[in-house]
């Protein structure tokens, strides 16, 4: 039984077309949608009244005023929840502020989970957030631009390069940057594009709630190495010779980590640790940098993986899996890297795999 709602509101986000002029199409996916048809002029003034405006009551009052059977009314609006086009409770955009930024992240998540409360909380779990990125680079830093103009809250860079011309990419450094240190100009491409005042933090790398590994030919899992967290969830995002690889993402103890992917390799190719040490101390070189597109297509996939594990709508794809991604076809490739039985990362009972929520 679908409960009703004080406020009749058709979810504001819905357009509505007219099919003939007497047919009302509201939305343009049937799973999503419905289509009123017999609407005269009175009918089609409320049902555009339907905006969260009225109460229940008010509404069946304004039906009957507009010359609509009061019966036929409560059978529209039985119909139209029915069909999934009324919201279960209003939008509150008045707690975003100043932060209209954000309306398109609240619109969206609102339509994704099942109510525009939990649309709320989600935006506002965004803003708690603490993502680190390791790699201030022409991945990492449109990659932390997307996160800040999604909502999360706290960003901070890791990087100890300068900025070389071949940095600038889309979103991310500037040729202005150039000989500046990379994470002074990330800060700064993160404050053009995100409003909120504390988009940027000094808190300690060890203190997030997320690293994102954007360093060029990740294959082994630095975390250890800088001394932080072991239980620090983490994320790989690399453009190899071409092909983007967005994952695993690691939740220690729970999920397979770098070392199992690493294992793994191993397997199949016994030389393999021999040859990952010296991708791992090739310089980085300008050729080795990604195209703009490729850089662009990794950091907007990652965010999105991203922005799934933080809001807790479901495990995303790259648990225990990259996504990869890579011309001439552009097909979303998804390869799984299980738990390896020499590694012994993952707890014999682990719980189950739930999203960061
Ligand atoms: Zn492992």
């Amino acid at each position: 039984m679908v409960a009703s709602h004080p406020r009749p509101t058709i979810k504001p986000w819905l357009p509505k077309l007219w099919r003939d002029p007497e047919t009302l199409q509201i939305g343009i996916d049937p799973a999503g949608g419905a289509v009123v048809s017999g609407v005269d002029a009175g009918a089609a003034s409320w049902l555009v009244g339907l905006d969260g405006s009225r109460s229940e009551a008010e509404t069946l009052a304004a039906a009957a005023a507009a010359g609509l059977d009061v019966a036929n009314a409560v059978g529209i609006l039985s119909g139209l929840r029915q069909s999934g086009v009324l919201l279960s409770a209003p939008v509150d955009v008045d707690d975003l502020g100043d932060t209209g930024q954000l309306l398109p992240e609240l619109v969206n998540l609102t339509a994704a989970l099942t109510s525009p409360l939990h649309g709320s909380q989600a935006l506002t779990a965004r803003g708690r957030q603490h993502i680190v990125i390791d790699g201030a680079n022409r991945i990492g830093v449109p990659l932390g631009a997307l996160l800040a103009a999604s909502g999360v809250g706290r960003l901070s860079f890791l990087d100890a390069q300068p900025v070389r011309r071949c940095d600038a990419g889309v979103g991310g450094l500037s040729l202005d940057d150039e000989g500046e240190p990379r994470v002074t100009a990330a800060q700064r491409a993160i404050r053009r594009i995100s409003a909120l005042e504390q988009a940027l933090t000094q808190a300690a790398p060890h203190e997030a709630d997320l690293v994102v590994l954007c360093q060029p030919w990740t294959v082994h899992d630095p975390l250890q190495a800088r001394g932080m967290n072991e239980r620090t969830a983490h994320l790989a995002v690399a453009v190899c010779q071409g092909t983007v690889v967005i994952g695993p993402l690691v939740l220690p103890g729970r999920t397979s980590c770098l070392r199992c992917a690493e294992l793994h390799r191993t397997d199949r190719d016994p030389r393999w640790p021999a040859v990952a040490a010296q991708l791992v101390a090739a310089p980085n070189r300008a050729m080795h940098e990604p195209t703009s597109v490729l850089a662009s297509l990794a950091a907007a996939l990652a965010a999105a993986q991203i922005l799934d594990h933080l809001d807790g709508i479901g495990v995303p794809e790259v648990v225990e899996a990259t996504l990869e991604l890579c011309p001439p076809d552009w097909q979303l490739h998804r390869r799984t890297w299980p738990a390896h039985a020499d590694c012994g990362c993952v707890e014999p009972v682990a719980e189950p795999i739930r999203a960061a929520g």
